[in-house]
């Protein structure tokens, strides 16, 4: 960009003071800004054969007047011009409302061209716009343009017509040519003149192919070189861990890893050795192994003379993983213990005390690891499971525990590609993409309320076959007491329904530590075959036996959410069967529960729950720190994402990129996104 188009837009002939100040308040200041605004959407002005058209489409026409025009008055200022036209081989009626003027200008048997909506059952076009003769292809598209205040679409077009013949010649390339030729994209000039003045629909695709690709590129070079800084600004430990206890311990394991387990163990690993500082998420969904992924890394670790921490949300879960982490680590010496808030007093006072003198070497615990009180001799390797359940703060403070600790976020909530390549954009992604060998897929069926018998009939099958159920109870959003006097009334119906031929357990989030211990213990232990819980359940719970699980009011929740539920059945070798009550009345709703039964694929729910929801949702709240793009769509765009981020990977990676004349301009944008700032890199 030549500084000439920093300049404020009162250096364009034709805006003056007035016209600057309705600018502004749409935050357009310079003529780089208003050369920047870019039309949202296009009126659509192409000729369509009305064969093609649906009713009430809008559409344009050029046809012939077919006989004299017809012009009724109702009243002083109401009229109906009536003509009719012959369009192809159609006699069409075209209305004109109050437009009487227009009679003079239609001549019989002319050729006119008019524009409106398309009304099938009458063969009529009530139309809002005409012109005399034929159609002009120069007005096939018309941009529209987001206005604020004073200004109208029409000032909008005007002004950005001004600027640009008098300043388009300025208008200066920050692809590199390599880039541009590779994807056959168009110069910014050319894409800036087809986006405002496209001759026709393909251009005005190819001007916004280029800059989704160009928004895409700049904001992830700017993630990548941020990256880059912080690596190279926060020194890690380079773990020197011992590779033969290592491969020892991975010997042990009661099965071999899978190939996606290998490959990210691999991956983590170089990084803890790195003298970096790692910072990487771990994706996997339901299931995929990640909790022995996470036992090799600490134990790694801890041969490199280092303690590790293991958070997650809930206290159940923290349980579960202090118990299968000790079953793995003690026979190699390792000690691991478990802290949360109902860890307390003497006992509470000796953990604490032993994890300063480092005897302890793992722990495990919810936000109790997080406390002020709670310390650590060295703590090499902090991880995080469930990670979006825990704030960007909580996390932080479990990384000050240590010296630049390598720190590992798993979340078994696949996040969209899409999503995480732009959020998590300054970290490293691993995925576990692959399932343990010999799972069964889940078999999953949407059935109406009614159908509430027959289900039970199947949950009873199961059970009489020695199998375990989950029913998983409505969910009442923002009122606990009423989620859990849902769960009481299904336990009281079940309990009559199979007469105490099974006994059947409650889980609710209103019971104490011990409590929700004691009765997941009977589950675990298959005292207790029907387990009715709320949605306290949903993560990391781990009971093979499971392979039944009914939803209640199933359209209630979220696709990823569904998908975290289902995943507490189908752990072990036998078929698993999650059935879906649900009566959903809108469509969305509808598609929801379709879409559950037909895949298991996380990733795959997670795109259509973006896809759904929208990327700003996704999370929850409008917050999530999604950067806004002026025409890129992180949903539909997403190949075009994936190729800018190899592309910005690869650019900040190669000297050339640093100093060469040719990326000046890129450097320079970087420089201005802040993303260069205390820099002296390479
Ligand atoms: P998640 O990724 O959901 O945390 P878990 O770590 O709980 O999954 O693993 C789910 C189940 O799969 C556990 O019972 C675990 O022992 C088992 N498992 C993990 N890895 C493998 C493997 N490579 N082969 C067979 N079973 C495995
Ligand atoms: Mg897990």
């Amino acid at each position: 960009m030549t500084e000439l188009l920093n300049q404020s837009v009162t250096a364009i002939k034709g805006i003056g003071a007035e016209m600057a100040e309705n600018l502004a308040d749409m935050h357009i200041e310079t003529i780089k800004g208003l050369l920047e605004h870019f039309p949202y959407r296009y009126e659509d002005y192409r000729l369509r054969d009305l064969a093609d058209v649906k009713h009430e489409e809008k559409v344009t026409v050029e046809g012939t007047v077919h006989g004299e025009p017809s012009l009724v008055y109702h009243g002083r200022k109401k009229s109906r011009l009536t003509v009719r036209l012959l369009v192809d081989r159609y006699l069409v009626k075209v209305v004109f409302f109050n437009q009487p003027y227009l009679k003079q200008k239609i001549a019989v048997n002319e050729t006119i061209t008019v524009t409106g909506k398309w009304d099938q059952h009458r063969q009529t076009i009530t139309a809002n716009e005409m012109s005399v003769g034929a159609y002009s292809k120069d007005k096939e598209l018309e941009p529209v343009y987001a206005v604020k205040g004073k200004l109208t679409v029409k000032t909008i077009r005007r002004l950005i017509k001004l600027a640009f013949s008098q300043f388009g010649s300025q208008v200066e390339e920050i692809i590199p040519a390599e880039l541009l030729q590779k994807y056959k994209l168009m110069s910014r000039r050319d894409a800036l003149r087809a986006l405002h003045f496209p001759s026709g629909a393909e251009e005005a695709k190819q001007a916004r192919r280029r800059f989704v690709y160009e928004e895409f590129l700049l904001f992830q070079l700017k993630m990548q070189a941020l990256r880059k800084l912080e690596r190279e600004q926060t020194p890690g430990n380079a773990q020197a861990y011992d590779l033969s206890r290592l491969k020892e311990f991975i010997e042990s394991l009661p099965f071999p890893l899978t190939n996606a387990q290998k490959r990210v163990v691999n991956e983590i690993l170089t990084d803890m050795k790195s003298l970096y500082r790692m910072n990487r998420l771990l994706q996997g969904d339901v299931g995929s192994g990640k909790t022995v992924v996470a036992a090799i890394c600490l134990f790694a670790s801890i041969t490199a003379g280092f303690q590790g921490a293991l958070m997650v949300p809930t206290e159940i879960l923290a349980e579960q993983h202090a118990e299968s982490l000790t079953a793995l680590l003690a026979p190699f010496g390792v000690t691991c213990e478990l802290l949360t808030s109902s860890v307390k007093g003497k006992r509470r006072r000796e953990i604490l005390a032993k994890l300063q003198e480092g005897t302890i070497n793992v722990l495990i615990g919810t936000h109790a690891l997080i406390q002020d009180e709670v310390s650590f001799r060295n703590l090499g390797l902090v991880i995080t499971d469930e990670q979006h359940r825990f704030g960007v703060e909580q996390r932080r403070i479990l990384r000050e525990k240590g010296e630049n600790p390598d720190v590992l976020f798993m979340t078994a909530t696949p996040i969209p590609r899409t999503l995480a390549i732009t959020v998590f954009g300054e970290m490293d992604v691993s995925i576990i993409d692959e399932m343990p060998a010999g799972r069964k897929a889940i078999e999953t069926y949407w059935a109406k309320p009614e159908m509430l018998d027959r289900v039970l009939g199947l949950m009873d099958k199961e059970l009489s076959q020695g199998r375990q159920a989950y029913v998983i109870c409505p969910l009442i959003e923002e009122s606990d007491k009423l989620d859990v006097q849902n769960a009481i009334d299904v336990h009281n119906i079940l309990s009559l329904h199979f007469h105490n031929r099974y006994k059947i357990g409650l889980m609710h989030g209103r019971l104490g530590a011990a409590e929700k211990e004691e009765v997941m213990k009977e589950f675990s232990s298959n005292e207790v075959q029907v387990l009715v819980s709320t949605t306290v359940v949903e993560v990391g719970v781990n009971v093979p036996n499971a392979t039944f699980m009914l939803i209640y009011d199933a359209e209630r929740f979220g696709l990823s959410q569904l998908h975290q539920l289902r995943g507490r059945v189908g752990r072990g070798s036998e078929q698993s069967y999650c059935i879906l009550l649900a009566d959903p009345k809108s469509e969305v709703g509808k598609e929801r529960m379709t879409i559950m039964t037909e895949t298991n694929d996380g990733f795959v729910l997670s795109e259509k729950d973006l896809e759904l929801r929208g990327p700003g949702d996704f999370f929850g709240r409008k917050q999530s720190g999604l950067p806004e793009f002026k025409v890129a769509d992180m949903v539909h765009d997403y190949r075009a994402l994936e190729t800018a981020r190899n592309d910005a990977a690869l650019l900040v990676q190669s000297r050339a990129f640093w100093q060469s004349e040719k990326y000046a301009g890129l450097r320079e944008h970087l420089a201005a996104a802040g993303a260069l700032s205390g820099e002296k890199l390479d």
